[in-house]
């Protein structure tokens, strides 16, 4: 019997550390959406308490911090959403949210950019977002600020500056999910693992990028995005 031949390889996604040359490799990421109030209202949703939101980027996605971020194709509306991002070290099933901060490695910044008109499309015929939220490049992010250095925020402000105007400004302790209850949700339907990237959803304010935009992402304290569209 022949083998086949393959004669390509795949690189393994990864992210940045501050003060650090060595790199967060990551598994998988996942998202949490409506978890700030004001911005499910305008987006025209109800927030669940008992239901949040969740949904995947591929790994791949991921744009380092200060490098250009293609437009993506099919569509017309790419919108921003900056979102604070958990890095965990290690994770499991059913974890207590007591016992959630004890898997975080570190906190970051990021945007979920989403394809808004795929997104509203979606929607309106009840079907899933991968192809609004899982495109490629959709995922920039900042580097990963180690807890052991800074803690585990509960109170900073998240900021999202276009092309030097304020777009998004929110502090992270007005999320209706708080970080250790979307571990310990996540957890009941995923087995979390080191290397996990958790978006912790986008306050109000999202809007439209065109291409040769200047973004400037930040979390107070914790870690700073730049890029441009390109
Ligand atoms: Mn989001």
């Amino acid at each position: 019997m022949t083998q086949p031949i393959v004669s390509f390889s795949v690189a393994a996604a990864s992210a940045a550390i501050a003060g650090s040359a060595a790199r967060f490799p990551v598994r998988r990421i996942f998202c949490i959406g409506r978890n700030y109030a004001e911005h499910a209202a305008e987006m025209g949703a109800s927030v669940d308490r008992g239901n949040p939101v969740f949904f995947c980027k591929p790994a791949d996605a991921l744009v380092a911090d200060g490098t250009d971020i293609p437009y993506p194709q099919a569509t017309q509306e790419l919108h921003h959403e900056v979102e604070m991002v958990v890095a965990l070290h290690s994770g499991g099933t059913d974890i207590a949210e007591a016992d959630a901060l004890a898997h975080v490695f570190g906190y970051a910044v990021g945007l979920d950019l989403t394809r808004r008109d795929l997104q509203a499309a979606a929607k309106a015929k009840g079907l899933p977002w991968d192809t609004a939220k899982a495109f490629d490049h959709s995922a920039p992010l900042s580097a990963i600020r180690p807890a052991s250095e800074i803690g585990h925020p509960r109170g900073a402000a998240l900021t999202l500056e276009v092309n030097g105007t304020l777009r998004q400004n929110t502090d992270i302790a007005q999320m209706i999910f708080a970080v250790p209850e979307i571990l310990a949700r996540l957890s009941r339907l995923f087995e979390l693992k080191a290397g996990d990237l958790v978006f912790t959803g986008t306050p109000a304010g999202v809007g439209p990028l065109a291409r040769g935009d200047v973004v400037h992402a930040r979390l107070a304290g914790v870690a700073e995005l730049r890029g441009r569209i390109a």
